[in-house]
């Protein structure tokens, strides 16, 4: 008989908490969805598949899921490991193959990351709605979402960030982002608890990220606001009319 993926992956309670706070606060699940979760292999998008895998089996509001993952590399990345894991969790993987990495260097992108990020997007919206699914949730957690606040804020000049819960209106596809109340950290050591197969492709350009030196801003402003990433999420859902030029 199949071993339970339950009692293997006994995923921490505050973390299913705090997906389910996400999830109600933002209307992100609706009965007969179909979701497609966008896998990178790293921590993010494996706490992500077993929340939901959770989720699916606890909850009475129902709904389908199923896996799609982009090898960036272009075909070189070992996804053995991850395929093992989601069948564990009974999600169907679909992998895909994009020389990402290689067209960055060829066009010798000057901001990788948004280049990438756009692609990857795309490419993950476009799948979901050519395999059926209407909701494609992605492993964004509280530290992304306040990193992208201080790079249009310094960078762009604008006080913005994504929405938890967003329709795209060119593929007609939801996007969904369970884990935005949950800080990095605890999705590390949880992923590294439960020993879940990360497996990340090596990027080239990680250590040269915008989004890096916005991760160090915040690191070290924490030493004296250690309330920071969760002053910038009160803020980002308590802007005021008033407080704007
Ligand atoms: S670090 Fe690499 S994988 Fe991540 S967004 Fe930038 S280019 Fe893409």
């Amino acid at each position: 008989m199949k071993e339970d993926f339950t009692e293997k992956y006994s995923i921490s309670q505050k973390i299913m908490r705090f997906v389910g706070e996400a999830i109600r606060d933002y209307s992100m699940i609706m009965p007969g969805d179909r979701i497609m979760i966008g896998l990178s292999g790293g921590k993010d998008s494996l706490i992500l598949s077993l929340a939901l895998a959770v989720l699916r089996r606890r909850s009475p509001v129902k709904f389908d899921l199923a896996a799609f993952l982009i090898d960036q590399t272009g075909g070189t990345m070992d996804t053995s490991m991850l395929e093992g894991f989601m069948n564990e969790l009974g999600i169907t993987l679909s992998t895909f193959k994009h020389p990402t990495y290689k067209i960055i260097k060829e066009r010798d992108e000057r901001s990788p990351c948004s280049f990438c990020a756009n692609l990857r997007r795309g490419m993950l919206a476009s799948h979901a709605k050519e395999s059926g699914a209407n909701v494609l949730a992605l492993g964004h957690h509280k530290d992304d979402a306040v990193e992208t606040v201080i790079l249009n804020l310094f960078y762009g000049g604008r006080f913005k960030c994504y929405q938890p819960n967003m329709f795209m209106s060119r593929t007609e596809v939801r996007v969904i982002r369970p884990l935005v109340y949950i800080e990095e950290r605890r999705i590390a050591l949880e992923a590294a608890r439960l020993n879940l197969p990360v497996t990340s492709a090596c990027c080239p350009y990680s250590e040269k990220s915008k989004r890096l030196s916005a991760k160090k801003i915040i690191e070290d402003m924490e030493k004296e606001i250690p309330e920071i990433k969760s002053n910038v999420i009160h803020a980002l859902k308590n802007v005021l009319e008033s407080d704007v030029w």
